[in-house]
């Protein structure tokens, strides 16, 4: 049976929230493993994580980002290979339907269970390795943003789409071109299979590329579901993304990094909505500016 190189995680104070306003550990640790080539993150109890890697490489690169955060210091950590056993399937088996707003995210084994009422969006989601089953606060941050803008006849751009839940929420609210960018060929695997099992929406394509290279076509709407040090970096590339007068949605930003990411943007951006939740916070801004970096863009 082959094994997956993992890292188990022990988080302190098994189901205590943390104080107010401070980050869930478990939030924190998520923030540290994106980006990496993650197989599975199984949760065998409330205190511990399993966190199974495509290869050595990767599991050596959380073990160096976990030594560099001082907050990490708190987590156990230790190395082990595991046996697959089917456990990507299993660990999201339990998971429900999730409800934003007028949108309404479950999994395949949910969708009968989810009373279809009338005014409800609902989007069949295979839970998959990457984020996006709208189990996760930085996804319903996003789909609660989404909501606020009128996309009907307009055109969005989904960065880091994941499963595709975002790209596939702005088709059934009515954008008629959506693209949803990935540089995970397992995330875009996925987003193609949620989209046949939500009726192939002819407005949604999904492409595999890394936004920070350029040559995307740029949207009247971006939404945006990263990290908080990415997005901050990463300000011409996602402006550049935008139409002038368009939307931003930005989302996967730890309370920490708010100030960072609102300082990057300020000058070229005003805020038009933040949301938050379990110590993650989301914004809404219409771009106002280019940077003095940006090409010439298309109108
Ligand atoms: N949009 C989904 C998934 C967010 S998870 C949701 O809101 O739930 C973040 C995704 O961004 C991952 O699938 C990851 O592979 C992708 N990603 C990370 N860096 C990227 C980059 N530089 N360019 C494109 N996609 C990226």
């Amino acid at each position: 049976m082959r094994t997956w190189p993992a890292l188990v995680l022990t988080f302190p104070q098994p189901g205590t929230p943390p104080p107010d306003g401070e980050p869930d550990p478990r939030d924190l640790a998520s923030a540290e493993l994106d980006g990496l080539d993650i197989a599975a993150i199984v949760e065998p109890s409330d205190s511990a994580w399993q966190v199974c890697f495509q290869d050595d490489g990767a599991r050596q690169s959380a073990v160096d980002r976990f030594s560099r955060a001082p907050w990490a210091a708190a987590i156990h950590i230790t190395s082990q290979d595991l046996p697959d056993e089917d456990w990507a399937r299993r660990s999201q088996a339990s998971l429900g339907a999730v409800t934003v707003g007028a949108i309404v995210v479950t999994p395949p084994w949910d969708a009968a269970a989810t009373a279809p009422a009338a005014d409800c969006i609902t989007l069949t989601i295979e839970p998959a390795m990457g984020f996006g089953s709208g189990h996760h606060a930085t996804t319903r941050l996003c789909l609660a943003a989404l909501q606020r803008l009128d996309l009907r006849g307009g055109d969005v751009l989904d960065i880091g789409t994941g499963s595709g839940v975002l790209a596939l929420a702005a088709a059934r609210l009515g954008a008629t071109r959506v693209i949803g960018v990935d540089v995970d060929p397992d995330a875009l695997e996925n987003a193609r299979l949620n989209a046949t099992l939500n009726g192939s929406p002819p407005a949604v394509a999904f492409v595999a590329a890394d936004f920070r290279q350029g040559g995307l076509d740029p949207a009247s709407v971006v939404v945006a579901n990263l990290t908080g040090g990415m997005l901050a970096a990463s300000v011409p590339e996602l402006l550049q993304a935008c139409r002038p007068g368009g939307w931003l949605i930005l989302s996967g930003i730890t309370a920490e990094e708010a100030e960072a990411v609102t300082a990057a943007f300020r000058p070229h951006v005003a805020e038009e909505w933040r949301g938050t939740e379990d110590a993650w916070c989301a914004f809404l801004y219409t771009v106002t500016a280019t940077t003095s970096a940006s090409p010439a863009r298309l109108s």
